[in-house]
């Protein structure tokens, strides 16, 4: 037998080594269908631990469009959009999420991670400046690192501290990276002070809508529409958003001026060189807007549903923030204490979702809690029990976090 090759025993260590510190990822239960409630071991669980906010991936008309789609256009889209792949129904979708997000034009990516690598990389050039902010999604690090720009991580919300990193000269453009919706924290970006600053230091801001998308804003149009924006506002804005969360579906689509559509199409490499997106996905993705403008209940529903299970925990005296999104991050501390707070919860019926480093910054692990519109009341009433039983078994778990560590002038390792 051959000897095993020496890579594998340092693969080995490195995993050992982040299970001893209980930082080891593993995949979990799989399911046999995403839910609001799945059955497990012949027991009902509440998950918790989805992005489906208005439960649109297994709607009736959004199941019908995939079907139709398949039977009437086929299973793939046989290229990218520059070869053989552009189909009326990536046009056709893409009108209707210009229309929806209000915005010149609108041009679709293979998934949300995709689209921020691409249009962080089509648009940001050498010479640049980008600040971003500490708590940005993975995808928005990986892309303003790979721009080979001047990149600056300030602390979350500190926008004195970007105001001063963009005062600074610079010999290229300046851009401002964040998330509308912090996905592990569920708080929201000050967009129209962001947009303040990018006027005043001829900047443009990119604003990565995936958890926005569909769950704020009265209809679910996201940051701009829940910050009372207008047209007017929105020429230094390029917006992300993701077909895979509250839309039900796959995929990600970049709403912007016209101006950027071009550029993107030039010159994004996952734009460019990536199989578009296939009919059944276009499809549901259209008919998901189609339920979404039908009933806007359904975004009142999953904030509604937010601001009970925020309350609720508070109540219990867990330092839960207000606040309207359906991500609900309860804090814990160190590693190891969340991964047995999820498994505890998971006995008494509820599918949680521990994060830890380096998704959150050491000393921050937390669960994360997802709430979705057709939870019903019951549902969460369970959850809340099942937090008030741990309580009275340990007792408070969580830990004050230590101050965060100022990081602006200093590029992130993780995030
Ligand atoms: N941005 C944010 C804020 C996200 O949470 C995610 C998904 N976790 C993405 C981008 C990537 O989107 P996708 O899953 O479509 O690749």
């Amino acid at each position: 037998m051959s000897r095993r090759p020496a890579v594998v025993g340092s693969f080995l260590e490195e995993l050992e080594d982040l299970s001893r510190r209980s930082l080891l990822r593993k995949l979990p239960d799989a399911l046999e269908a995403p839910g609001p409630l799945v059955r497990l071991d012949g027991r009902e669980l509440v998950v918790l631990n989805g992005n489906d906010y208005l439960g649109l991936s297994r709607h009736p008309r959004v199941l019908e469009a995939a079907a139709r789609a398949v039977r009437e256009v086929g299973a793939s889209s046989t290229g990218s959009r520059l070869l053989a792949g552009n189909l009326s129904l990536h046009e056709a979708l893409e009108r209707d999420l210009a229309t929806f997000k209000r915005c010149e034009a609108v041009t679709l990516f293979g998934s949300g991670y995709l689209a921020n690598l691409g249009v962080l990389g089509a648009l940001v050039r050498r010479g640049d400046v980008i600040v971003g902010d500490r708590l940005n999604h993975a995808s928005l690090i990986d892309g303003v690192r790979a721009t080979g720009a001047h990149v600056r991580h300030v602390r979350h919300g500190d926008l004195g501290a970007m105001d001063r990193l963009l005062a600074a000269p610079c010999e290229g453009f300046r851009w401002i990276v964040v998330d509308g919706v912090f996905s592990m924290d569920g708080d929201l970006a000050d967009l129209p002070a962001l947009l303040d600053l990018a006027a005043r230091h001829e900047a443009m801001v990119v604003l990565d809508e995936a958890h926005a998308t569909g769950v704020i804003g009265p209809t679910g149009r996201g940051s701009v529409e829940h910050h009372g924006l207008t047209a007017g506002d929105l020429d230094r804005l390029i917006q992300v958003g993701t077909l895979g969360k509250a839309l039900g579906g796959y995929g990600a689509f970049v709403a912007a001026p016209a101006w950027v559509r071009e550029v993107l199409v030039n010159r994004a490499r996952p734009f460019i060189f990536s199989t578009a997106l296939p009919p059944a996905v276009l499809a549901a993705a259209r008919e998901a807007l189609a339920v979404l403008g039908d009933d806007p209940g359904l975004v009142a529903r999953v904030q509604a549903r937010a601001v009970f299970l925020r309350t609720a925990l508070a109540d219990l005296g867990i330092p839960v923030p207000p606040g309207e999104t359906p991500i609900v991050p309860v804090p814990v501390g160190p590693a190891d204490r969340a991964l047995d707070l999820a498994a505890r919860l998971r006995d008494s019926g509820v599918l949680v979702q521990a994060i830890r480093p380096p998704t959150v910054p050491p000393g921050r692990s937390r669960l994360r809690l997802t709430v979705r519109s057709d939870h019903e009341e019951r549902d969460l009433e369970r959850v809340v029990t099942a937090f008030r039983q741990e309580l009275a078994r340990t007792g408070p778990w969580w830990r004050d976090p230590d101050p965060e560590v100022p990081c602006s002038g200093k590029e992130l390792d993780a995030t």
